[in-house]
């Protein structure tokens, strides 16, 4: 509704169209981009054109796993791309998620190249997380943008959860999430001798990655790897 009136009084791109669009738009609706704060938002009613596209690929591999086999993710976890992630996360921002996802793609379409695995999935987000973005997992209603074939392996446990990184060191997180995921695949026999991509959205310690290398490679997964967006203090 919202959308189909603004493009019936602003159709004009004439120079004093342009003005008359930005002083009205910003006037009427007080949609001012998150991330620059300077500009309106052009429809997605969070970021202007401006910032929406100036998030760039920035890859980081992280090393030194004991279950993960690698880890790519996209950009370090910082400036626009940190606004975009925060946005889809805490405040639903659901219309930026196309546009992540075009723009993360090649990035992972060249990783999926080069690692060629059999099954792609995610990490589902806690349930009680999925609160703050009005009911969609943002993992993977991204990955339905870069990978729609995905399949679901894992299942979270709705226990309550601490954030990861009040836990402190690696082992206290690793003690923290054993249990808190299931593998829901069926029959896990499948799964044996199978190279698997596991996308998430944030890669900090890498623990609960490393949690479902394990699970995985209990039942006989041959190769795990880890792909995210963003990677915390990967810079
Ligand atoms: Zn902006």
């Amino acid at each position: 509704m919202r959308k189909l009136f603004r493009k019936s009084i602003f159709s004009t791109t004439s120079k004093l169209g342009n003005f008359w669009r930005t002083f009205t738009v910003s006037l009427l609706f007080d949609t001012y981009c998150f991330h620059c704060k300077n500009r309106p938002t052009e429809g997605n009613g969070f970021l202007c054109n401006q910032c929406l596209f100036s998030i760039k690929p920035s890859p980081v591999e992280t090393y030194g796993f004991r279950y993960l086999d690698g880890a790519l993710s996209f950009a370090p976890y910082e400036g626009i791309g940190k606004n975009y992630l925060q946005l889809i996360k805490f405040q639903g921002a659901k219309s930026l998620i196309p546009f992540l996802g075009e723009i993360v793609k090649p990035t992972f379409e060249r990783f999926y190249k080069s690692i060629q695995p059999d099954i792609v999935t995610y990490i589902p987000t806690h349930p009680f997380r999925v609160l703050f973005t009005r009911g969609f997992d943002q993992t993977e209603e991204i990955l339905k943008v870069i990978y729609p074939n995905y399949v679901t392996l894992f299942k979270r446990s709705p226990a309550p959860q601490r954030p990861l990184y009040l836990l402190g060191d690696k082992q206290k997180r690793a003690k923290h999430l054993k249990g808190s995921f299931k593998l829901v695949y069926k029959p896990l026999e499948t799964l044996k001798g199978k190279k698997v991509l596991i996308v998430d959205d944030l890669l900090t310690t890498g623990a609960t990655g490393e949690s479902l290398a394990y699970l995985l490679k209990s039942v006989g997964t041959k190769e795990v790897f880890l792909f995210t967006l963003f990677r915390r203090g990967g810079s």
